[in-house]
């Protein structure tokens, strides 16, 4: 059957074999599944030709892009919560409860649309910073949208303290008072309850990767990876891959990817938040922002605490080193990235480095640049037509 399988697919079909067709048919295109929910998950993993080449590695990414609702990685964990809350009884499809989110904007566009496939509303706040492609997207998908001025966590207008306070408010008042004024919940929203996601302390999180991204990894590399590469912005894809690979393999390289002006790099790297903390007696150290979205914390959240002690190395990128990425990536492999995939691919090659040639490293292209355009590519300016970048200008930027 193998051979009759492989004959036909490099004389590509219509093979005049009908058993060869009806072979190739059914390993080929996937079966049918239920909903947009059945969209999301076994993505393909991919090798990054240019990387790979210029390394001497393989360089694998997984088309997270590709998911079907969100289109990015958080089309797992936004699922991955719904569920868990539908379980525990928290959330009753169609029964005019609200799901209340702080994100940078993925997690919102996946919670929104998957939202409407399960018979809820979405009220989401997100920091009034990011790219406006994504608030526009939310209000497509009829979610309630909060654009509130950046704030640190610890302070009560940050995104995701106001999410928090939402949800608790939801149940207890008639109306919302959102940055375009007072909103006057419906009758439908007004009979159901509020629920606070959570992404960054949620569980059900980690392990979306845990079930669903890690072993997918694993089956498609069948079993040979020497590295995994991945920025956290809840943590939750790097330790739910971390815990579930590395059991399996506990030689695997687990780096951090880690933008400017995040606390995690020094975290992983001398255990301390020293980017962050305003110590008594110390000179004060200035947050240095980044125009990376997505990726990048300051504190140890619930998602990464479960994975930090598997994390063995992290690798920071600067915005410039970001850009350059993006840029190579378009320019070498026609390959449109948003910015904590560009992040993610600039770690990859320098932990290709460290490791020499002949290793494999997986990391995760977590949404498309179509959803950075007015920031992130706003910056990084069109790839133009007749280039011929170097690798070594990409590392150097
Ligand atoms: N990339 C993008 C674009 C994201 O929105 C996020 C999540 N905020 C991540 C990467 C990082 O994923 P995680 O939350 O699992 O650490």
């Amino acid at each position: 059957c193998k051979e009759v399988l492989d004959s036909c697919r490099h004389e590509k079909l219509p093979s005049s074999d009908p058993q060869a067709n009806a072979l190739v048919a059914r390993s080929g295109p996937p079966a049918i599944v239920e909903g947009i929910e059945g969209c999301i998950g076994n993505t393909p993993l991919f090798r990054i030709k240019s990387l790979s080449d210029e390394t001497g590695c393989e360089i694998l990414a997984k088309a997270e892009f590709l998911n079907g609702a969100g289109q990015s990685s958080k089309d797992r964990v936004a699922l991955s919560m719904i569920e868990l809350a539908e379980e525990e009884g928290i959330l009753t499809p169609y029964s005019g409860d609200t799901i209340y989110e702080g994100t940078s904007g993925s997690t919102g566009i996946s919670l929104a649309s998957l939202a409407r496939a399960k018979g809820y509303l979405a009220h989401i706040c997100m920091p009034s910073d990011q790219a406006i492609e994504k608030s526009n997207l939310l209000l497509k998908l009829g979610a309630i949208v909060d654009r509130v001025p950046p704030a640190p966590i610890v302070e009560k207008e940050n995104f995701v303290n106001r999410a928090r306070a939402l949800a608790l408010a939801h149940t207890a008042s008639s109306s919302i008072s959102t940055e375009e004024g007072e909103v006057v919940l419906s009758e439908r929203m007004l009979k159901g309850r509020g629920f606070f996601a959570d992404q960054f302390e949620n569980e059900a999180n980690w392990r979306a990767h845990y079930g669903g991204s890690g072993p997918e990894i694993y089956a498609q590399c069948e079993g040979k990876i020497d590295a995994f590469v991945a920025g956290a912005g809840t943590g939750g894809t790097i330790s739910g891959v971390a815990r579930y690979l590395k059991p399996l393999l506990p030689n695997i390289a687990v780096v951090l990817a880690d933008p400017q002006g995040s606390g995690l790099y020094n975290r992983v790297r001398y255990g301390v938040m020293f980017d962050l903390k305003e110590r008594e007696g110390t000179r004060r150290r200035r947050q240095v922002d980044t125009i990376v979205e997505g990726i990048g914390i300051n504190r140890v959240t619930a998602n990464f605490e479960v994975g930090k002690e598997l994390v063995d190395d992290a690798v920071r990128v600067t915005d410039a080193q970001a850009l350059a990425m993006a840029r190579w990536l378009v320019e070498k492999d026609g390959i449109f990235v948003g910015s904590s995939s560009a992040v993610n691919c600039f770690a990859a090659v320098k932990t290709a480095q460290k490791l020499g040639p002949g290793h494999r490293i997986v990391t995760m292209l977590s949404d498309s640049g179509s959803r950075h355009l007015s920031r992130f590519w706003a910056k990084a300016g069109d790839v133009g037509g007749a280039v011929d970048t170097k690798l070594t200008d990409v590392l150097n930027a």
